[in-house]
């Protein structure tokens, strides 16, 4: 939704819940904050500094439609409020299985005929790339450990 203020903002977002949750005075303190940062070439604020960091790539900048302004500009007006809704993008972890793609047991042994590869094996972050979800680096374990789950469980059948 959109407003031009604020405070019509939170009042309109405030309207879709039971009990008001939003704060529209909190919200302006933390906006007018930021927007202070924005002004301040030397800002201090990482998030600011992250954005002029990546906008030296002039890839970015000349692709990027929205240049940083003040939230609170009327030149960049209306205000828009979105509404979020979590969601699991990674898992990290899951299903332990041995180099088979076999997938072991509380006992640590593998049960009969079971496979587990990709995101549910702990191959969505970590695994053959380390212990951290670098960004890029899952499909790779994904389908590595679901060739390796194929061809064991083809040579089970065989
Ligand atoms: C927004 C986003 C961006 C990404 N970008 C990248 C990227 O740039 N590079 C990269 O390497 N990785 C990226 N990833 C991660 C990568 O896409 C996943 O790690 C990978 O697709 C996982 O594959 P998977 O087969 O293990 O699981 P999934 O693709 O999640 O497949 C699991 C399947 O099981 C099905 N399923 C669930 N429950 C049941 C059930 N009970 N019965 C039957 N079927 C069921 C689901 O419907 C789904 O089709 C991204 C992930 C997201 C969400």
């Amino acid at each position: 939704m959109t407003a031009p203020s604020v405070e019509q903002l939170v009042e309109k977002m405030n309207e879709l819940t039971d009990k008001p949750l939003l704060d529209a005075a909190g919200i302006r303190r933390q906006i007018e904050a930021r927007d202070l940062q924005i002004a301040n070439p030397y800002a201090k604020d990482a998030q600011v500094q992250g954005i002029r960091n990546a906008r030296r790539y002039i890839g970015d900048r000349l692709g990027r439609v929205a240049t940083p302004h003040r939230i609170l500009d009327p030149a960049a007006g209306p205000l828009i409020g979105v509404k979020l809704h979590i969601l699991t993008r990674k898992t990290l972890g899951g299903i332990q299985t041995d180099l088979d793609s076999r997938a072991l047991g509380t006992d640590g042994k593998p049960v009969e005929g079971l496979y587990a590869a990709g995101e549910v094996a702990g191959f969505g972050g970590g695994g053959v790339h380390g212990y951290n979800a670098l960004e890029g680096t899952f499909l790779g374990g994904c389908l590595f450990s679901g060739r390796a789950a194929g061809r064991a469980a083809a040579k089970q059948t065989a």
